[in-house]
């Protein structure tokens, strides 16, 4: 399988076709091997317009999600983004290669260890996975100018929000079941933000003292 060929097709398909226009976006998304984020056997459903399994009960979101979340953030090319929720490490790898530095927080020891080594197989040095709640963000390291939740959360997680710049974003999808409206709150003042409501979306849920009980509770 030509896995260029298929990413080009993603990307003018499922993600110009329905509306992304940033073009620091598109151009990562041409360019990240999505393919090595999964297991050999889904390597040819890689750029397909739907999640995927990686194990642990944990999946991949889908390739326009990743593009809408990453292009909401507004990148210029500079910045220090928080993730929440490494997953495969997919999201982060396309951020990684648009900003300078990834925070990404992984609840799930076995994921964060399986994206630090495919990180460095594919020679990613500006991303750094630690396992931990991330609901409780990463205190030490902020502010951030984006922060991106890739877990479903029953509220917007307010530590997350206090731990924006001034004029960063937090994307995160919020709702009371498995399926949620992902937020865009902009940090306007110390204490002002702005809340929009981009598109709706399902995410596994975001586990941990600001979120869900257990992966069952939402
Ligand atoms: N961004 C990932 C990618 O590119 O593959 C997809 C993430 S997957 C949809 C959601 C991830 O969030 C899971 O790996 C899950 O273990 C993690 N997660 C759930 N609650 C979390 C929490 N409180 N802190 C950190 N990670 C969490």
């Amino acid at each position: 399988m030509d896995f260029s060929i298929a990413r080009r097709n993603m990307v003018e398909r499922h993600l110009k076709a329905r509306g992304i226009t940033d073009q620091l976006v598109l151009e990562t998304m041409l360019q990240v091997p999505r393919h090595l984020f999964v297991e050999g056997a889904l390597q040819s459903q890689a750029y397909s317009d739907y999640p995927l399994p990686i194990g642990e009960g944990q999946t991949i979101s889908q390739p326009y999600i990743v593009a809408l979340m990453t292009a909401s953030l507004a990148l210029k090319g500079k910045e220090r983004v928080l993730e929440i929720g490494t997953g495969s490490g997919y999201q982060a790898a396309v951020l990684a290669s648009i900003v300078s530095k990834v925070y990404s927080i992984e609840r799930n020891a076995n994921l964060a260890r399986r994206a630090r080594l495919i990180f460095d197989r594919t020679g990613i040095r500006n991303v750094i996975v630690k396992v931990g709640d991330g609901c409780l963000g990463w205190e030490e390291e902020s502010p951030f100018d984006g922060i991106l939740v890739t877990a479903g959360a029953p509220a917007v997680v307010d530590t997350l929000k206090y731990q924006l710049a001034v004029g960063g974003r937090l994307i995160i999808p919020v709702g009371p079941g498995r399926e949620q409206v992902l937020k865009c709150l902009t940090r306007s003042g110390e204490n002002e933000f702005q809340e929009e409501d981009l598109v709706r979306c399902r995410f596994v849920p975001l586990v941990g003292q600001y979120g869900w009980k257990d992966a069952n509770s939402s």
